[in-house]
């Protein structure tokens, strides 16, 4: 049963106008209770990801994972977006990546001006903002734009989106479709 107050129904639904507007129709709400936080995430950054240690906005400049399971459970409603993406081209992919993230920063701006003063994006891969990236977030470029990736803060991407229905999957080569996600945490 859903027991939100009309106002906040009112305010939900000029969220998702939103949304649509800034180009992005496919997303799902979800209770943040659902979204999986585990510490083997963490491990696969410390020991096989090489951007461990190399980017301001990734592990270990991010918070531990009790910390990130506390943040997470600060919040009563998020929404995931879904994007795909089919590119073998390094350079076209990190130049999309940079799009979205930039489209994102943005759409958090508009749902924080909306009233939402909690408002934070966890964007998929990383930040992408800068031709090269600072090792310390306080040596980071631009510091007020910079966001973590979901799997920055711990999260289980691939458990949470298929508890909503989505589809991802490992894939093993870049000419095979690709589905990200990027986590709005609301309120
Ligand atoms: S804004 Fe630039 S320096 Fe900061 S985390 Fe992103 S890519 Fe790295």
């Amino acid at each position: 049963m859903d027991l939100k107050p009309d106002s906040d129904k009112n305010q939900y639904a000029s969220l998702e106008t939103i949304f649509k507007d800034d180009g992005f129709p496919d997303f799902k709400w979800i209770d943040p209770e659902q979204i999986v936080v585990a510490q083997w995430v963490r491990m696969k950054c410390m020991f096989g990801c090489p951007n461990y240690g190399h980017k301001a906005a990734c592990p270990p400049q991010t918070p531990s994972v009790t910390e990130c399971q506390s943040f997470f459970n600060e919040y009563s409603d998020a929404v995931v977006f879904h994007l795909r993406l089919q590119n073998d081209n390094p350079e076209e992919r990190a130049e999309w990546y940079k799009q979205m993230a930039m489209k994102f920063i943005e759409l958090e701006r508009r749902v924080f001006l909306a009233g939402f003063e909690r408002v934070f994006a966890l964007i998929f891969g990383g930040c992408y903002l800068c031709q090269e990236c600072k090792s310390e977030r306080s040596l980071c470029i631009l510091p007020e734009k910079a966001r973590p990736a979901p799997e920055g803060l711990a999260v289980d991407v691939f458990s949470t989106v298929k508890k909503l229905g989505y589809q991802i999957s490992v894939r093993t080569d870049y000419t095979q479709v690709m589905d990200r996600y990027v986590f709005l945490m609301v309120r």
